[in-house]
Order: structure tokens, then sequence, then C-alpha cells
């Protein structure tokens, strides 16, 4: 058993009579990390094609889930807080693009690994999918669904943004089988958003929004962020209030970190775009987020994401924090199957190159080290914002839960979490600091193994 004692505040948090705002030093990643190891970039497509000739292995289908992503790496503007920006609009490369990734996602249907099993969660993220035209978006839904089989409750996500998304494009997405909108607002204050180089206004949103919601048909859900330069607390409780008088569906609240690549952090440092809302305000934000949004009755679907009715199910987003098998489809897609994290080419030329010689067009591969059901049961955990604590010791191994319980009863005197009936509650504090605790563990469970064995367990 390790010592209570020998735990240090990077893993406990510190004691402090306000965890919320104090507990650990400040949020640095939007996303955990866990151990692999590059497979060398000549033995990629041979790995590749060994995994996809298998059929799928079902111990590392974590609850039972599989997932396809597929990334359209254009955008019309460049977010001045986004870092992963990769190619100007254009209509000609858009159109080239399409023809390539409909290649890539037909090609993977002769695969063993694809057929073995059905797929629950589709999403189509970029970079921007609104910029596609009817036409593409009508030829890649119906590639998705002629290729990949399909659970039959299926959520077939369209993410993108409201600039650009008329009403025939939507017609298209709902033609062709999505099911599920996910906009990025970011904010209705125009102020803000023009700030974000975010193009349309906060009134143009909320019509927009009353036509999703006229067609009643797929769930719509917006993003709303927080802790952004000049941002207030009124203004964030009036972003609240507009969701609720909205007629999105769903909501998902999210911090600003904000990234040294970025023009927003580039404008603060030059003093030209306001400081952004300090860590401890944006504790703030998130307490005014978590009890406007409970107060309201709206249903809490995870520690950031809610939904008002039952059209919003939150399966892609769920999954991916739960460690499902997630296969990757065009430039820059990020994706990991049978015990394999995989990103596939960036630049356009070498993406084409490679789907021309027949290849699946991947960048980097890694083999994961975790014992991915545990990592799997610890990600879902976290996530929904409580842990069956015995259940790691099915995922884990005999032991694991007390091997766990000092860093758990650490938490839970540093007011993170609660633990009562077998659970692992996150406070309202340990629910604002959840990647910072998820991460923790990830990292106890490496440098304490379990006899040896826990997160090297082979899966
Ligand atoms: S936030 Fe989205 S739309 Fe904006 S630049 Fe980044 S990827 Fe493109």
């Amino acid at each position: 058993m390790v010592a209570r004692h020998t735990l240090g505040p990077e893993l406990t948090g510190i004691s402090s009579p306000d965890p919320l705002k104090f507990a650990f030093a400040g949020k640095k990643s939007a996303h955990t990390q866990s151990g692999s190891i590059p497979v060398p970039a000549e033995q990629t497509q041979d790995v590749y094609r060994q995994l996809m000739d298998s059929p799928a292995n079902p111990k590392l289908l974590t609850n039972g889930k599989r997932l396809a992503y597929i990334h359209i790496p254009f955008c019309r503007t460049h977010c001045s807080y986004c870092g992963f920006f990769q190619n100007t609009t254009k209509k000609d490369e858009i159109a080239r693009y399409v023809d390539y990734l409909e290649r890539e996602i037909r090609m993977s249907a002769q695969d063993a690994w694809t057929q073995e099993g059905l797929f629950h969660g589709v999403y189509f993220g970029g970079g921007t999918p609104t910029d596609l035209t009817p036409e593409q978006i009508l030829r890649l839904g119906n590639a998705v669904r002629e290729s990949l089989p399909l659970a039959n409750d299926v959520e077939i996500t369209f993410e993108g943004r409201f600039h650009g998304f008329d009403n025939d494009k939507i017609a298209a997405c709902l033609e062709s089988g999505f099911n599920r909108f996910s906009l990025g607002a970011q904010s209705f204050n125009t102020t803000l958003r023009r700030r974000m180089s975010r193009i349309d206004s906060g009134e143009f949103l909320l019509e927009r929004l009353d036509y999703f919601n006229s067609l009643n048909n797929a769930a719509v859900v917006v993003d709303l962020m927080f802790g952004l330069p000049g941002q207030t607390l009124d203004d964030w409780e009036r972003d609240l209030y507009t969701f609720l008088q909205s007629k999105a569906h769903g909501v998902d609240l999210y911090q600003l970190i904000l990234l040294g690549s970025s023009r927003m952090k580039q404008s603060i440092e030059k003093g030209s775009m306001p400081e952004p809302a300090s860590s401890p305000e944006r504790a703030e934000m998130f307490r005014m987020g978590v009890e406007t949004l409970s107060s309201h009755r709206v249903g809490r679907l995870s520690v950031s994401h809610w939904g008002r009715d039952t059209r919003e199910r939150n399966i892609y987003n769920h999954g991916v924090k739960s460690g499902a098998e997630i296969m990757p489809f065009g430039s820059g897609a990020g994706g990991n199957f049978a015990g394999h994290n995989a990103m596939s080419l960036r630049a356009l030329p070498a993406y084409y190159d490679a789907l021309d010689a027949g290849k699946k067009p991947i960048m980097m591969m890694s083999k994961a080290t975790g014992n991915k059901p545990l990592l799997g049961t610890i990600g879902s955990g976290f996530d929904r914002g409580w842990l069956e604590i015995a259940k790691l010791n099915h995922a884990g191994g005999e032991g694991m839960s007390d091997h766990c319980m000092p860093l758990f009863e650490a938490w839970q005197e540093n007011g993170l979490a609660t633990i009562h009936h077998g659970i692992l509650d996150l406070t309202l504090p340990g629910q604002f600091w959840n990647v910072t605790m998820h991460q923790a563990l990830i990292n106890f469970l490496e440098q304490h193994p379990l006899d040896g064995q826990n997160t090297e367990k082979a899966a």
C-alpha cells in the first residue's frame, strides 16, 4: 500500500479553504496523456495492415463502443484562440480533398477490423465541416453509411460554425443521416465573438437556432467558452441565460486554455487584447455555469456537458473520454484502434500521395502501453464526475481499488471528492479540476505500479 504522506501536492492537490480556486496551481491542458511507444515510421503501414486484417479485439472495446472521426481541415478564418488551424478554405482544394477523403472511407470498408463490429458514434469535425457544399456533405455522409457498419442508434455529428451553414447544407446533412449538430457558438456576445475572429453576431446565432428548432429534427448542441479576454462574470451569466432562452438541446461549457501558438496569446502579450480570466476567476465562472444550469434543471451528461431533453445523448464525446476505439479519417485526424494511437498526415500533398499509393495516410503511430480497460474505466468516471471504485479491480486487477485509496482519501481531505457507498464522487472543485485529477491518477499508477503490473498490464 502506498503511504499517503509520500504523495505530493501535484497528485493530491493542497489543503485550502477554497479548493475550487486553489487546490492545484492551474490547469495546463484540456486533455490527459498516457504512455505509448512509437512504431518506427518504416513499419507503420505493415503494422496497420496487420491490425486491420485481424478482427477487433473485444477486450479493447471500452463500453463496447467504437467510433469514427472524420476530419475536414479547412477554415474560412483563423480563430484567434485556436492552435489547430490547418488550411484556409478554398473551393478547389476542398473538392479535391473530398474525393480523397471519400476514397479513404470506402477503402476501410474492406478491412476485417472495420466489419467486425458496429460503430456507435461518427463525428465530422475540423476545421470546419460547415464549409462543405451540400453535394459534398451528401457524398461523405453516404460514404460513411455505405462503408461502416453503424449501430441502429448511432449518433452522427456534424460540427461547425454557424457562419455559412445555410438551409441547403442543413437539409443535406439531414438527408444523409446526420442526427446531431455541434456548433461552436463560444459566446453570444458579439464583441467577445469578434475578439475571437468569429464573424457573426449573437443575434444571428439565435436566429439560426430558431431555424434548427423549426425543423424538429436532430439534436443541436452549442459550445460556450469561459475565461475569454475581457469577459466578465456578467457577460458569462448573460451567455448562460441566452443558452437557456435559445432552442439548443445541449451545451458544452469549456474554459479557455491559452495556447502558446495562438494569435490571441500574442495579442495579449503585445497588449492589444485584454488579459484572459485568471484560474480563480475561471473557477468562479465554472461554479456559475454549474449552478445556473442545475437550477434550471438542465440534465448533466458529464462534468462539462448538459442536455436539455432526450435528444442530446453525448455518445461520441463520452466514448472518447472512456477510451473507446476511434478510427480516424482525413488529413490531420487522430484516433486509436487495436491498442495503437495514430495521427494522419497533415500536409495535403502527402495525404493525397499516400492514398494514391493505396496506403492509410498515417503520419505517426504508437503502441499504447497502458492497461486500456483500466484507463477507459478511469476516463469514463472522470468524464461523468463519479467513479465506481470496485470497477478498478475488474479493469486493473484484484487490489487495484485499495491501491488507489490513499490518493482518493487525500482528495477527500482536500475537498476534491467524497467517498461513500463505494463511489468516488467529484465535488464541485473536483469537477473543475477533473482533468488535473484524472492525469494525477494516471501518473500515480505509472509511478506506483500495483505489483509491477497495473497500467502496463496487457489488455
Ligand atoms: S476554432 Fe475551429 S473554426 Fe476556428 S480556426 Fe480553429 S479549427 Fe478552424
